[in-house]
């Protein structure tokens, strides 16, 4: 029998991890490349870590840098999301958000929204559709080059380590290669890509080079990817000694409209965290101006940070903002889709029995009988958000059914006639 094809996929965020488990699924096995150390992509969570803070030391503390709960206005008994919000609770990964939330509420009135979130932190969602997906890893490994042939499979070429964030034209450290063939290059049958758009046909300090957007370039679709949009904000998570603070407000989480501070949430609070935190954490973002502003700065953002502080202390200064035991500040260049394909605006409202919206949910980079390229992710998808993510994931998946049912180890002969 022919081997099945093999399959890359290119972020363990969300829709990556989602897609992984679905394909996992359809009996084929995945490897996914990601650059971070860990997964959850713009769902991740910061661990703050006790002693000299170095990664043997136990974790105190968690925040949610990114997103914040997971929204869903779907019916318990949705075909797609009723089983999938059954499974993450009744496995720990999520609980209902029960806090009460101040401010301008974002989520609008109409057919009333569900929250969830995460005890021990968003990014253990998609760290179980990865445990679901058996999926092999190469962590600290990022796409830096990505090449399709018009008869053979894809290849892509990776970097690794300090070099992951390094642009690809900076030579690669073939030395942090320890296990030889694990960075350098990987050939592929399918590849999906599901980082921010903006993020492989816009402008980019650490641009994915090849040919992988040539088949599009006679094409519209390239135009309409090229019109996604990102807002940008700043996080900064603090971390406090339990046994000196406790929190001092009724609500969980709090909206502002004004200032360089817009979203303030008693996170670990928000969580329902675990004893082993010890650590009270707070999380806050600041407004799309003040990222839009200073987006160009370098870690540790000392200039974005200082702002927020100034503007903490006057909206909360029940709060000793500088005592905090440890502070993490995270820039989001691509925070949420402010524009998706063809400069569409998503819908935070969305629901999956509304239809697509004329969102495509993932796009078609390349195709030949041995090579299928895609893109995925939430600026495809109707809503920036994770249920507009597992969407994407489910697009990608039908796409790669059909293409897997027609293979034959050579190419797709059946579909040739
Ligand atoms: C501040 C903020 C608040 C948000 N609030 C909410 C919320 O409350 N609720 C909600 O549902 N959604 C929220 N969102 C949106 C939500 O986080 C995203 O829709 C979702 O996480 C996107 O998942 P993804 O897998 O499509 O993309 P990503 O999470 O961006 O995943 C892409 C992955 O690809 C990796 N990668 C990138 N380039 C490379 C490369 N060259 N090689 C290898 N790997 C690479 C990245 O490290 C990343 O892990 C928020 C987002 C932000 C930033």
């Amino acid at each position: 029998m022919a081997p099945p094809p093999r399959v890359v996929i290119v972020g363990a965020g969300v829709t990556g991890s989602m897609l992984a488990a679905l394909l996992k699924e359809m009996g084929l096995s995945v490897k996914i490349i990601e650059k971070s150390r860990g997964a959850g992509g713009r769902m991740t969570t910061h661990s703050f870590r006790g002693g000299s803070g170095g990664r043997s030391e136990p974790v105190v503390g968690r925040a949610d840098m990114g997103a914040q709960y997971l929204t869903t206005r779907s019916c318990q008994d949705h075909e797609v999301l009723g089983p999938m919000y059954t499974s993450l609770q009744s496995a720990g990964v999520l609980s209902p958000f029960t806090g009460q939330v101040a401010g301008p509420n974002p989520y609008g009135s109409g057919n009333a929204p569900r929250h969830f979130v995460a005890p021990a932190g968003l990014k253990s969602v998609a760290e179980h559709f990865l445990t679901r997906a058996e999926a092999e890893v190469e962590w600290d490994t990022a796409l830096s080059k990505l090449d399709f042939s018009p008869n053979g499979s894809a290849t892509l070429q990776l970097s690794r380590g300090a070099s992951a964030q390094r642009p690809p034209t900076a030579p690669m450290i073939p030395d942090s290669c320890e296990d030889g063939g694990s960075c350098g290059s990987l050939s592929a049958d399918i590849v999906v890509l599901t980082q921010p758009v903006p993020q492989l046909v816009g402008k980019s300090r650490y641009p994915v080079e090849g040919n992988f957007l040539d088949r599009l370039e006679d094409d519209t679709t390239l135009s309409k990817l090229r019109q996604v949009e990102f807002s940008s904000r700043f996080a900064t998570a603090y971390f406090f000694d339990s046994k000196t603070f406790s929190w001092p407000y009724v609500w969980t989480a709090h909206y502002f409209e004004q200032g360089d501070v817009r979203y303030v949430a008693h996170d670990s609070g928000k969580r329902g965290a675990a004893s082993e935190e010890s650590m009270v954490s707070v999380l806050v973002h600041s407004g799309v101006p003040l990222g839009m502003e200073l987006k160009d700065q370098e870690a540790p953002f000392e200039g974005a940070a200082a702002r927020m502080l100034a503007d903490l202390e006057k909206k909360l200064p029940d709060i000793p903002w500088s005592q905090a035991s440890g502070v993490k500040t995270h820039k989001w260049l691509y925070s949420q889709v402010y524009k998706g394909i063809g400069a569409k605006r998503p819908d935070p409202a969305w629901e999956w029995t509304s239809g697509d919206h004329g969102f495509p949910g993932c796009v078609e980079l390349f195709r030949t009988p041995q090579a299928l390229g895609l893109i995925a992710g939430d600026s495809l998808a109707p809503a920036g958000n994770f249920e507009g993510c597992i969407y994407s994931a489910h697009c990608a998946a039908e796409v790669i059914k059909k293409f897997a049912s027609d293979w034959d180890g050579q190419g797709l002969v059946k579909s040739k006639h």
